[in-house]
């Protein structure tokens, strides 16, 4: 009898579990991944939440990183191109636009340089600059100029950063960077704007069609075409209770794995992951619509992502009042309008909406008339065509999945030297400090978002145990 049921289990079905565990997969090692929930896909699930043949995405909908990541990039998945990534509507019905083209956008918000001398050669030199930052700060391979370049940039706090911009652009990357849901007037909190707006001029803002399951779905393919199996409908709660394997790899946050495997950790492990720190909590609203909502900016029509908050001062006025414990009056709300480019998302002439704000971590407020004013604001009218609505409170996202702790969907705060050292400062962060246990989700770098890339690291880490 072989000492060993399986070379690996993968602990939990996220895009980093599934990624983690299709590496190992293909270096030709046995994988089992475990999930707790019924269907794999961690924040890459697409339900009916609302009515039939409404789908919509659970978690993630929008995937800037994910479309250019290396984890994923070999993968059968049919990105969409919304014809404007990002559209920021203003009161007086103008709006800022994040084209595909970095020249598209200076153009459309014709403000003069500034995005450009923010962004251009990150756009210039993306390949370089996505090998810098979306990997471990110490493990991964060098890409120092371009890892300096970045650094640069990302250093002053966002509220610093837009001084050098015109309101429009301003907006655009206020709204970018507030979706690392941190305080924008911090040191480093320009750094998921600066990612996400030159990714989007790399390779766009796209929607997966038939929604983000089909990343699952063919994560999953290709982890069973190379032999890996997936169980699901067990939640993990003892590592004792797993299959024997030589490694042990949790897509968790390392407050769950101190749970499931804490007592097979060093002291000073468990005190460093006690000490990682929590971010902001999320608001969810899906809704199934009658018709396209009728913005008022004829940009917002044909974007596949809108930011609704308004100008610079008020978007940080919101953001500052979630990091300091307040509920936003006027929330910054992330849009998604799928199925304006994806005639899968809902039955013909219908649409969903895909919809969330920032609250307190762990808020209990409801903040479905907060977000629908603000709605209102930009597209009056709208709620006449709403047909259903399925609300997630943080408390909400937390039961189903229990990685977002809180409403935390970052799995971990993304700020200060959070951003870059995750769950703990280390050479090799997906080591958990015992002997074939490793952590694979976005509580490690290069941290939250749809790009399989914590896993893909992670699983480097393990195959130097198991063997490449
Ligand atoms: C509302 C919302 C909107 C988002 N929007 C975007 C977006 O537009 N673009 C983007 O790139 N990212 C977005 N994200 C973030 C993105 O979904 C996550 O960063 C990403 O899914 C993290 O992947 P992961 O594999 O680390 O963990 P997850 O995807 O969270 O998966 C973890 C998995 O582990 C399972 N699990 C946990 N504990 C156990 C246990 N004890 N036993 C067994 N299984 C367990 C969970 O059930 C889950 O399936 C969004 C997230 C949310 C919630």
């Amino acid at each position: 009898m072989p000492s060993v049921e399986y070379d690996a289990v993968v602990v939990g079905s996220g895009p980093n579990g599934l990624a983690a565990a299709r590496t190992i997969a293909r270096a030709g090692h046995s994988v089992l991944v475990v999930e707790a929930a019924d269907t794999p896909g961690g924040g890459t699930r697409t339900k009916e939440l609302t009515l039939p043949g409404f789908r919509h995405d659970v978690c993630s909908a929008i995937h800037p990183i994910g479309v250019t990541s290396p984890a994923l990039v070999d993968l059968d998945i049919d990105w969409v191109h919304p014809d404007l990534s990002l559209v920021h509507p203003f009161d007086d019905g103008t709006a800022a636009e994040l084209h595909r083209t970095l020249d598209d956008t200076v153009a459309a918000n014709d403000e003069g340089d500034g995005w450009r001398r923010l962004l251009g050669s990150l756009v210039e030199h993306w390949p370089e600059t996505a090998g810098a930052i979306m990997g471990p700060p110490i493990l991964g391979p060098r890409h120092p100029i371009s890892l300096l370049r970045f650094g640069l940039r990302a250093l002053p706090p966002v509220s610093t950063v837009t001084r050098m911009l015109g309101p429009k652009a301003g907006a655009l990357f206020v709204g970018t960077a507030a979706h690392a849901n941190t305080s924008l007037r911090r040191p480093l909190s320009s750094a998921a704007g600066l990612a996400l707006a030159a990714a989007g001029h790399a390779g766009g803002w796209p929607l997966a069609r038939g929604g983000s399951q089909s990343i699952a779905d063919a994560l999953v393919a290709d982890l069973e075409a190379h032999g890996g199996t997936i169980e699901c409908g067990r939640p993990v709660t003892s590592i004792d209770e797993l299959p024997r394997s030589r490694a042990v790899l949790f897509d968790t946050t390392p407050w769950q794995l101190l749970d499931i495997a804490g007592h097979r950790l060093p002291a000073v492990r468990q005190w460093r992951y006690r000490r990682f720190r929590r971010g902001n909590g999320s608001f969810k609203i899906d809704y199934a619509l009658d018709g396209p909502v009728p913005w008022t900016a004829d940009a917002a029509r044909r974007a596949g992502t809108v930011h609704l908050g308004g100008a610079v001062p008020d978007l940080l006025d919101a953001e500052d009042d979630v990091s300091n414990g307040r509920i936003p009056e006027r929330p910054f709300v992330l849009v998604a309008q799928q199925s304006v480019f994806d005639d899968s998302r809902a039955p013909e002439g219908k649409h969903t909406l895909w919809v969330y704000c920032h609250v307190p971590n762990g808020s209990t407020v409801d903040m479905t008339e907060r977000i629908e004013r603000q709605i209102d604001r930009f597209a009056p009218g709208w709620r006449d065509l709403v047909l259903a609505r399925h609300v997630t409170p943080p408390m909400g996202l937390e039961a189903y999945n229990a990685n977002y702790v809180g409403g935390d969907i970052a799995a971990g705060a993304p700020d200060l030297l959070q951003v870059l050292f995750r769950p703990v400062i280390a050479v090799d962060p997906y080591r958990a400090g015992a002997e074939g246990i490793y952590l694979c989700s976005a509580s490690t770098p290069p941290g939250g978002g749809v790009h399989g890339l914590c896993g893909w690291w992670a699983a480097q880490s393990a195959l130097k145990q198991l063997g490449a």
